[in-house]
């Protein structure tokens, strides 16, 4: 009866065969195993919030974003209300790292053949699109998809005629161009006419700014930010500079690159600098020698680095933190020649911004298991389009983040077979991440699970991050926890933190205690705290 006996069931089947019974369910992914299809919505939620720059292990960045693309055009198709409202969600709450898939996906919703869906994503636009470059990016992407018509015509003018006129200096001057759009290049176009529009009365304020917009030169200049800026244009002298920059606010994007060299004129930037600015030029101003080690700027960054309020209310992505850690650290830049002398406590600040930048939860108190795939695959690709961040890293950063929310947890790493890393929660980043960054080969999400069962360890939740390429094991994912629950007497749950926009699921939707949630989403410690104390099912 052997013959019979070794055949797959319910309860255990290699992960290269499909679930009996299951079988509609069920797909095979890149490296071959059999895993669950995570819904569309689930789907457009991993594009949005990580993007596919880089690509995967198994799939390139063209394939890849095809295969997401045709996603979000089903979402819209589907219900195209919902696929707006999805879109404008995410980017307005800050949970996703970079605002381009956003931008992309509010333009398809915005060439879509149904009227209403349309018009709902011109309404969505100057939520998604915040800034000018946001503005320049969506322009390149909807002037690839779709003519110039009246209705878009009149929702990229509003853009401009629906700000107050300093607000809107302010973004024409810091954001001048970016991918091959410039403003003059929108408003041909766009041609925006703020007549009709009353605003707050100033629709001639509106029309000078627009003429200097276009190259008209005038007596006076339409508003005293673009005199500022035409002034530093005049006489780059760096103290001359630095005082347009004191009295009015300049932006480092507002003045002449040759003024980009003095120390001076970088310390009147870093007066009112914003955090986003501040992180992305922490090497320049090490560069020019206003960043270096006892300094009085160094102090100044590591003060406002430390002051967690600030820093989520200027809503800087927890990436951005990490992303300028793995930069500033090696003190040089990627590109070109930039060196600067590296800040120690710059760095140790900066490691505490990125876990204080998400969203802040009260410890759910509960039994954490910390499986980290590293796997072959997961050395390979970007995580989020930041350069030097495999999934790998990505997945020691993020099992961080809860290993020091939650105290109570284990930290494993895991291919075919548990993985000591050796990783802890004193650790920094770096530290974490380079104990992470190797490869282990074959690839069994169980693991975590058949792990903790074997050496009997209590676990209220397993949290597994991985980019859900697994095909080796004997046992699905979601048959080694019904098995746990069975042979441990805990309603254990499951959460797959997915480090890659792909297809996969680990989680079976019959199971209310499985969570996917997508990695380096902002909201990621809320999510598990919400899903660990009130969701899912206490029985399952
Ligand atoms: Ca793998």
């Amino acid at each position: 009866m052997k013959y019979l006996l070794d055949q797959a069931t319910v309860k255990k089947t290699p992960q290269g065969e499909p679930i009996p019974g299951r079988e509609a369910e069920l797909w095979q992914n890149n490296a071959g195993g059999y895993v669950f299809k995570a819904d569309s919505w689930t789907r457009l939620e991993r594009f949005l919030i990580l993007g596919t720059e880089g690509g995967t292990y198994y799939v390139d960045e063209h394939d890849l974003t095809k295969e997401n693309v045709s996603n979000v055009r089903a979402c819209i198709a589907h219900d195209g209300l919902k696929a707006v409202s999805t879109i404008w969600g995410i980017s307005m709450s800050g949970r996703a790292p970079k605002n381009d898939p956003a931008l992309y996906a509010l333009a398809l919703a915005a060439s879509y053949a149904d009227v209403k869906v349309r018009e709902a994503a011109f309404i969505a636009l100057p939520h998604v699109a915040r800034i000018g470059t946001h503005l320049f990016t969506f322009c390149a992407f909807i002037d690839s998809m779709r003519g110039w018509g009246p209705a878009l015509r009149r929702a990229v003018a509003a853009w401009y005629t629906e700000k107050p006129v300093d607000a809107l200096a302010y973004q024409v001057l810091k954001y001048q161009q970016r991918n091959g759009w410039s403003h003059r290049d929108v408003f041909r176009p766009a041609h925006p006419n703020p007549s009709g529009q009353p605003m707050d009365g100033t629709v001639e304020n509106h029309l000078n700014l627009f003429g200097w917009i276009m190259g008209k030169q005038d007596e006076s200049y339409p508003t005293s930010l673009v005199g500022a800026f035409e002034r530093a244009k005049a006489n780059p002298d760096p103290n001359h500079v630095a005082r347009l920059i004191r009295s009015y606010g300049l932006t480092r994007e507002m003045i002449p690159t040759e003024t980009q060299r003095s120390p001076e004129v970088w310390e009147a930037l870093l007066e009112r600098m914003p955090a986003t600015a501040m992180i992305r030029t922490l090497g320049r101003m090490g560069s020019v020698g206003l960043l270096v080690p006892f300094s009085q700027a160094a102090r100044t960054i590591c003060d406002r680095l430390a002051d967690s309020e600030q820093l989520r209310a200027s809503r800087v992505h927890p990436i951005q933190f990490l992303n300028a850690l793995l930069t500033y650290r090696t003190g040089k830049g990627l590109r070109g020649n930039l060196e600067w002398p590296v800040v120690p406590q710059v760095v140790d600040a900066l490691n505490e911004a990125f876990y204080a930048a998400f969203d802040q939860v009260i410890p759910a108190g509960k039994r954490f298991y910390l499986g980290i795939d590293v796997s072959g695959s997961m050395t390979h690709g970007e995580v989020a389009g930041i350069p030097n961040l495999t999934p790998n890293m990505g997945a020691a950063a993020m099992a961080m983040l809860i290993a020091r929310t939650e105290p109570n947890h284990f930290i494993g790493g895991f291919a075919t077979q548990f993985i000591d890393l050796g990783i802890t929660r004193s650790d920094t980043l770096e530290a974490a991440m380079k104990k992470a960054r190797r490869n282990f080969g074959g690839t069994d999400c169980s693991t975590a699970i058949a792990h903790a069962l074997d050496s009997r360890y209590p676990v209220d939740v397993f949290v597994v991050i991985t980019d859900g390429e697994t095909w080796a094991g004997d046992k699905h994912t979601c048959q080694a926890l019904v098995e746990y629950r069975q042979k441990s007497g805990i309603a254990a749950k499951l959460i797959v933190i997915n480090m890659v926009a792909n297809m996969t699921s680990l989680c079976d939707v019959e199971d209310h205690g499985s969570l996917d949630v997508v990695g380096f989403d902002a909201s990621v410690p809320a999510l598990i705290n919400e899903f660990v104390c009130h969701g899912g099912n206490e029985s399952a």
